[in-house]
């Protein structure tokens, strides 16, 4: 492990945490905590020991840091964990400059309805019933999107304050507080706490793989969090692992006594603990749905770009949340490709129709490059849904005292997606990865009374018009000149 305190930075044996669970690492590790000077702690659990493709890091216990496989990375170096101590304050270069800027932003999160109320009352499962009101909430794989109003209202977060919720909580110092301490019934009678669901997990490891038992999809989030898990991959993996069993590819002998149908919570609990400790088919779950679906000779069924598990978002009901998927760096992710259906739906980006192939790609480039400056500062996507570059441009500037203006902020934001394009390509990635499932372009879902479908045609009209928006050449290269006007190998230097 990592030690890092005032004026130290260690490396630690960590034998005494490795094999435990996050929850257990974290509270062994911050027992060093003094009055005004807590340890705060980063872990993996057994998940990323076992290097699952799809384990987390975990903070504090249950926030999670989960996608593209991050707690592998830390158990193939053998890293359990890494643990701060420190007091120090931050020091401000211009006060007034940094105020006006603090300022700004919490106004107008003050006025923004779902910084305001919605994260605050409901956390993210708020979401639930707003993305099943815009045809969007996937289902079964993203075999359609149709619920029953009576299910959805079942794992809603109205739902979720009525029946688990014991209090509402934020992460250090938030104005909004998205955080859900909760508690559920265990499956022995006892009760168990937590934190969550998230509106993601609730979907990904609810509707998606057909469940809409609150009180099961609660626990088996737990249990992820517990171990180690990224639970929206997860969530995707054992959906594509149902459809494969409803399609008679994965047969009743390999899964360990586990019902692996639509619907079943019990098998999404089971499943938790078999993937995380690679045990039965656990160890092919672990790889991920690509590698499970693609080792049943039917890539198809496995709802991914470039490999990971597509979030709790039918591209089909969105272009520009399509077009977001297909070119984000890391594969499908709303936020590195672009929080698209947010912005468009409730942080009143209304202008951007949903089904326009033209504003697509301005749009997506222009929701990325925010992601690339809130990912780049730290700090929240959900300041998203209230305000964008300025407010940060001037805590930023007040801060440092340098120049961080809106149009610095801007090509700082062009030279990072221009440096991530380069890394993917010299990796070995080519235009052809930046493509949705065929599923999206080939079976339509209804949303508004028509049918939608992303086509094959759409998706390279929408991709082309990216590449020239972000100055690429049709191949979907950064060109020799934008290079050098962002001075991108003079950063790689
Ligand atoms: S920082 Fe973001 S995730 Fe954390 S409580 Fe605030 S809104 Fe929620």
């Amino acid at each position: 492990m990592i030690d890092i305190s005032p004026g130290k930075a260690e490396i630690l044996p960590a034998d005494h945490v490795w094999g435990k669970t996050t929850h257990e690492t974290n509270d062994v590790l911050a027992a060093v905590s003094e009055p005004g000077n807590p340890a705060r702690v980063l872990c993996i659990g057994p998940a990323g020991e076992n290097l699952v493709r799809f384990a987390a890091v975990a903070n504090d216990r249950n926030r999670v840091y989960g996608r593209c496989g991050p707690g592998a990375v830390w158990g193939s170096k053998k890293l359990k964990a890494v643990r701060v101590r420190g007091k120090e304050k931050i020091a401000v270069a211009d006060k007034e400059k940094y105020r006006s800027g603090l300022d700004q932003a919490l106004y107008l999160m003050k006025q923004a309805p779902v910084t305001k109320r919605l994260l605050r009352d409901l956390g993210t499962a708020g979401l639930v019933e707003l993305i099943n009101l815009i045809a969007m909430l996937p289902h079964k794989n993203f075999q359609d999107c149709l619920h029953r109003d009576e299910d959805v209202g079942r794992i809603s977060g109205e739902t979720l304050a009525k029946t688990l919720l014991e209090k509402a909580g934020s992460c250090y110092l938030c104005p909004i507080g998205c955080q859900r301490h909760t508690r559920v019934a265990g499956r022995d009678g006892g009760e168990e706490r937590g934190e969550g669901p998230e509106y993601e997990t609730m979907v990904l490891m609810g509707p998606l793989c057909g469940i809409y038992d609150i009180g099961a999809i609660t626990r088996a989030n737990y249990r992820a969090n517990e171990l180690g898990l990224d639970t929206m991959s997860f969530g995707g993996t054992v959906a594509c692992a149902m459809e494969l069993a409803e399609r008679g590819l994965i047969g009743r002998d390999e899964t360990g006594g586990v019902g692996l149908a639509f619907g079943s919570g019990e098998a999404l609990e089971s499943l938790a603990g078999m993937t995380a400790r690679r045990e039965g088919l656990g160890a092919v779950l672990a790889e991920g749905s690509h590698r499970l679906a693609a080792g049943r000779g039917h890539p198809e069924y496995s709802m991914t770009v470039k490999q990971l598990e597509i979030p709790a978002y039918d591209p089909r009901a969105s272009y520009t949340q399509a077009l977001g998927y297909m070119t984000s760096p890391s594969g499908a992710c709303h936020l590195r490709g672009g929080y698209a259906v947010s912005l468009a739906f409730f942080g009143g980006a209304r202008e951007i129709p949903r089904f326009s192939l033209l504003q697509s790609p301005i749009a997506i480039r222009n929701m990325q490059n925010v992601g690339i400056l809130q990912d780049s500062l730290g700090v929240c996507r959900f300041t998203g849904y209230a305000f964008s570059s300025d407010p940060w441009a001037r805590m930023v500037g007040g801060v440092t005292g340098r120049d961080f203006s809106v149009a610095r902020l801007e090509e700082i934001e062009n030279r990072v997606a221009t440096l991530e394009r380069q890394f993917n390509f010299e990796a070995g990635a080519t235009a052809e990865d930046d493509a949705l499932p065929a599923r999206f372009a080939d079976v339509p879902i209804v949303v508004e009374g028509k049918e939608r479908r992303v086509s094959r045609e759409d998706q390279e009209r929408m991709k082309q018009d990216y590449y020239h928006v972000r100055g690429w050449d049709a191949a979907g290269r950064p060109t020799p000149g934008l290079v050098r006007s962002l001075r991108v190998e003079e950063s790689k230097r």
